[in-house]
């Protein structure tokens, strides 16, 4: 059977089931068993370039478990496999283990891969932080973290159900005062979701909603959703919104279901987004092998970058064993840049598409301590962590941003001077309401904001 008819024979079958659209959508990204694709079938090219591995770079080991969520951040993991870039540098057995939900992602990264969990992978700002720190672990088991790589940047939105077109809910919340005060006076007060608390989703809704002076904490309700009912609750409307990565956004303007408000492009062009992290135990044991690993993230981020590559890209995530998409084309038009926000609004601009390996501000892939600098003070502007990291961070930081590694395999795999940062920090960020962001003054940020739940 070709995949066209087996599309539409599983589609039937579940339609006749009583499950809807969404549903097979969700279930065929949810609920496949983990991809067990090994170094099988790796072109004769690849076999010579293991060959080629410089003695002192050999990993220790070629085999890891690398946990991710079926959105466009995982690419990178995904296209190093499929295109060879792992293989090319040693790690010849990479197993990728889609996660069922981010907090299945802390467990398995809680159990290891010994039992049966993961060494590592895709995560959400600040978890390897709140792993290492024992602060979201079960018996708060402080489980030590080495972040590697920034994996992406922009490719997320906030999406709003249908029912609120028209109801001048875009980037600028301020414009839609009338609808949040509506609400909020009545039984069902603005309900807006995310996947897990504390991390990306949580603090892009919370700045959206707060720069046009709608308190998060006060005036709406926040709540955590699995992903795989989310889109359900968006359709019988007892959600309003939800935040969360590129296929899904999109997916909920092509079935109708709602519209974005804003991507995250608009609400802080270039903004850091989702990382590699490894159990640093892992890491310790296998230096070379993390390295490896590095270089066959960059590759492949190298390699998405250049547009002529996102077709094939696009095909490659869509596919069975990883996002399982119904068509490559969900990705297509945002892998260009091209947003229908589904509300009238058409955003055509490639600065705003997903990056893999660099920005209009240079680096997307280093791991810069000042983005890890504002995930933690994020965290601490909405009480999440005690206002004691604002001089607790640092060290914190120190410990588990690995910046010293990502520069090592920078420089094993050839990436041009040019291409390595000599600083830390990207320096001042700004976001789309004129709120500035000095690294170096992360209370000054604080005090110039004006909903928190923090004392400055
Ligand atoms: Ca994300």
């Amino acid at each position: 059977m070709n995949k066209f008819f087996h599309q539409i024979s599983r589609r039937k079958f579940l339609l006749i089931s009583g499950a809807s659209a969404s549903t097979i959508f969700l279930k065929g990204c949810l609920g496949n068993p983990p991809t067990t694709l090994n170094s099988t079938g790796q072109s004769q090219q690849s076999i010579q370039q293991i060959a080629n591995i410089n003695p002192e770079q050999k990993p220790e080991t070629t085999k890891v478990k690398l946990g991710y969520t079926p959105i466009v951040e995982s690419a990178p993991f995904i296209i190093a496999k499929e295109k060879g870039f792992f293989t090319k540098y040693g790690m010849t057995d990479v197993e990728l283990d889609k996660q069922a939900s981010w907090g299945s992602m802390r467990d398995n990264t809680e159990i290891g891969s010994a039992g049966g969990g993961v060494d590592g992978g895709q995560y959400q700002m600040p978890m390897p932080h709140l792993i290492t720190e024992g602060l979201i672990t079960k018996g708060n088991q402080k489980i030590p973290m080495y972040l590697l790589a920034q994996l992406i940047t922009h490719g997320n939105g906030i999406a709003i159900a249908s029912k609120h077109i028209g109801k001048e809910l875009s980037v600028d919340t301020a414009k839609a005062q009338v609808l949040f005060d509506g609400l909020k006076s009545s039984k069902t007060p603005f309900t807006a979701a995310f996947t897990f608390p504390h991390v990306n989703q949580d603090f892009w809704i919370r700045y959206w909603l707060a720069a046009g002076g709608i308190d998060p904490d006060a005036d709406v309700k926040l709540v955590t959703v699995p992903a795989a009912q989310t889109v359900a609750n968006m359709k019988t409307g007892s959600m309003d919104a939800f935040s969360t990565g590129d296929p899904w956004p999109y997916r909920i303007v092509k079935d109708k279901i709602g519209f974005l408000a804003a991507l995250t492009a608009e609400i802080w062009k270039n903004h850091p987004e989702e990382y590699f992290a490894l159990r640093a135990d892992w890491v310790d044991k296998h230096p070379k092998a993390t390295k490896a690993l590095l270089k066959g993230v960059m590759e492949a981020q190298k390699w998405l970058d250049n547009f002529d590559n996102r077709k094939e890209a696009a095909q490659i995530l869509a596919g069975r064993n990883y996002f399982n998409l119904p068509t490559p084309d969900i990705l297509l038009e945002p892998y260009q840049g091209k947003y229908n926000m589904g509300d009238g609004r058409v955003i055509n601009d490639k600065s705003k598409a997903p990056y893999y390996w660099k920005d209009e501000r240079g680096s997307v892939s280093y791991p810069y301590k000042s983005h890890d600098l504002w995930f933690l003070t994020e965290s601490v502007r909405w009480g999440f962590l005690p206002k004691d990291y604002l001089t607790k961070s640092k060290q914190l930081i120190d410990k588990v941003n690995r910046e010293d590694l990502w520069k090592e395999a920078a420089k094993e795999a050839g990436i041009a001077a040019a291409d390595i940062p000599t600083s830390t920090s990207r320096g001042v960020e700004e976001f789309f309401d004129g709120i500035k962001f000095d690294p170096e003054k992360p209370e000054e940020y604080l005090k110039s904001l004006k909903i928190k739940k923090v004392s400055v």
